[in-house]
């Protein structure tokens, strides 16, 4: 599918820097009814059940060594949009996604950094034009998540990207405990999960890591699926293209076998790992 970029049709937004502060005075500017926007698309596998309208925000809190979109991890490195523009996006192709069983997902970056214009966006999607919606994020910012915001999420992508807290520092450069508060959230409000999780060889595949995730994982009840997913070094030029060093150059990729073996420690603990 072809990688719609909204810089085409709106200008970029005016942002020098991605500290918090700047964030904060970023999103005052911006409102409820417009965010930064990397890109958009259509893909079909990973982000939700069918064929989805998959929405990328630009800006995140982590800065995960092995993330293939670096680029959206600043804010301003998005494009200005309004939710009129998200929406009627989306609703070009609602006979499309309705006839494929598919749906809408807001992916990133990270959507619940820009909670007011992902809720706005979720609740017009879910509410007036009826398609089933996913939330993907790493739940690092699940506090932000609003109760009436998950009234309009039928599926919540949560990705542990460790369950040893020291590798997950090191890996995404924040503390694991606020994804796991999200969890347990999710799992009181019965809201369905797809965890996903990935592989990287000599990183997180440590059978002690993989069995921390799954026993938690397994524990909530709400979990339905589990997406582990193998490292690749797709976005390694990217890196390079942001003046950034990718760190995870010489980190081989996963073989099969230590996929599969990934996949049967959550699937010992009543999961449907793929
Ligand atoms: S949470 Fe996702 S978008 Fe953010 S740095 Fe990690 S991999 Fe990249």
């Amino acid at each position: 599918m072809t990688l719609i970029h909204p810089g085409e049709l709106l200008p970029l937004v005016p942002v020098s820097t991605d500290t918090p502060a700047e964030q904060a005075a970023t999103l005052r500017g911006i409102g409820p009814v417009s965010g930064s926007v990397h890109s958009w698309d259509l893909s079909t596998g990973v982000d939700g059940p069918g064929t989805r309208f998959v929405v990328f925000v630009a800006g995140c809190p982590l800065a995960c060594l092995y993330c293939h979109n670096p680029d959206t991890m600043r804010m301003r490195n998005g494009t200005r949009t309004t939710v009129d523009t998200v929406v009627a996006e989306v609703n070009k192709y609602v006979p499309f996604i309705r006839a494929a069983g598919g749906g809408f997902t807001i992916s990133g970056g990270e959507p619940l950094l820009q909670p007011d214009f992902t809720g706005e966006i979720l609740r017009i999607v879910h509410e007036e034009l009826g398609l089933h919606t996913a939330l993907d994020t790493s739940g690092f910012l699940g506090a932000r998540a609003s109760d009436a915001l998950l009234a309009d999420v039928d599926l919540v992508l949560l990705d542990i990207k460790s369950w040893d807290r020291e590798l997950y520092l090191r890996l995404t450069g924040r503390q694991l405990e606020p994804t796991l508060a999200f969890a347990h959230r999710l799992a009181a409000l019965r809201k369905e999960v797809w965890v996903r999780f990935v592989l990287v060889p000599g990183l997180t595949d440590a059978p002690e890591n993989v069995e921390g995730v799954a026993a938690f994982a397994g524990s909530l009840g709400n979990v339905s699926r589990v997406d582990v997913l193998p490292f690749h070094k797709l976005g390694a030029a990217k890196w390079e293209e942001l003046g950034k060093e990718f760190t995870l150059a010489d980190t081989p990729v996963p073989t099969s076998a230590q996929v599969d073996r990934a996949r049967s420690a959550f699937t010992a603990h009543g999961l449907n790992a793929v």
